[in-house]
């Protein structure tokens, strides 16, 4: 047996370079054990800061619960319009992220496109810029369309519907949006499913999509959503709605596919 005494102290006790090591690891899992439940982060942060400092022609659509402008692009014009929304849930940034993105490199193709094509990156900026699922008033947006179901059974608190349908001033941009330009489709962008899901008649566009991304396209997500603003816009309204829902790879893997989806939504049939 040998005790500790008996060896090199070197052997025991770290080196300096270590020391700096095994500091850095402890305040790292100190700095994890302490995060708060919903996490917030820089990325979503600066999504929203990229998005006020773009020199795109933004028009301020409204306010979010804490007077944040929710911004859109409307670029073309025709006889057809397609809307494409990002961060309904401000946690999904890589969404926000990729309709930002579309909005950059459709801006200088604007004068061949043959339909209206209106962008909203941050539906809900007050969400993503703290990196939270949820608006300012911890409501799922996504629930708080007035539809038929609204404030059905929910599977838990990131999934509140507000006090009364369309309690949130963000849903009720959504939906003026919707009243002045009556779109034949609509994206609305999330993670991480990996799935090009249709509302509505949708099957057509989500089929072709699916092409473009690799994703299925299914009508049916697996479970209820009272109040989502598919139920809203494809199942009442009919207007094709395709929730895509980016899958856990890297942004920079799922760019690219999905910019060409978002293309197809616009240029379809
Ligand atoms: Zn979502």
């Amino acid at each position: 047996m040998i005790f500790p005494q008996d060896q090199d102290p070197r052997k025991i006790f770290p080196r300096p370079g270590q020391w700096i090591f095994l500091t850095a690891l402890v305040m790292f899992f100190a700095a994890c054990a302490g995060r708060p439940a919903i996490k917030t982060d820089a990325y979503g942060t600066d999504i929203y800061a990229r998005l006020k400092a773009s020199k795109l022609p933004w028009e301020k659509l409204g306010k979010s619960v804490e007077g944040r402008e929710i911004y859109g692009l409307t670029l073309g014009d025709g006889d057809s319009t397609v809307i494409i929304f990002g961060g309904f849930h401000g946690s999904e940034r890589e969404g926000a992220d990729l309709v930002l993105h579309f909005a950059e490199m459709l801006y200088p193709q604007r004068h061949s496109l043959k339909s209206r094509v209106v962008i909203v990156p941050a539906v809900n900026p007050d969400g993503l810029v703290r990196g939270e699922r949820l608006n300012a008033n911890r409501v799922d947006v996504n629930r708080n369309f007035p539809t038929e179901n609204w404030g059905g059974k929910v599977r838990s608190r990131n999934n509140f519907p507000g006090t009364s349908p369309a309690s949130e001033p963000e849903t009720r941009m959504v939906i003026e949006l919707l009243k002045r330009f009556p779109p034949q489709r609509i994206v609305s962008v999330h993670t991480a499913l990996a799935v090009n899901n249709y509302d509505g008649p949708g099957a057509g566009l989500a089929g072709r999509m699916a092409e473009k991304n690799g994703y299925p396209a299914e009508g049916d997500i697996g479970y209820p959503t009272p109040g989502s603003f598919g139920t809203y816009a494809g199942k009442e309204r009919g207007i094709p709605t395709i929730t895509l829902e980016l899958g856990r790879r890297s942004f920079q893997e799922m760019r690219d596919p999905n910019l060409d989806a978002l293309m197809l939504a616009v240029t379809f049939p």
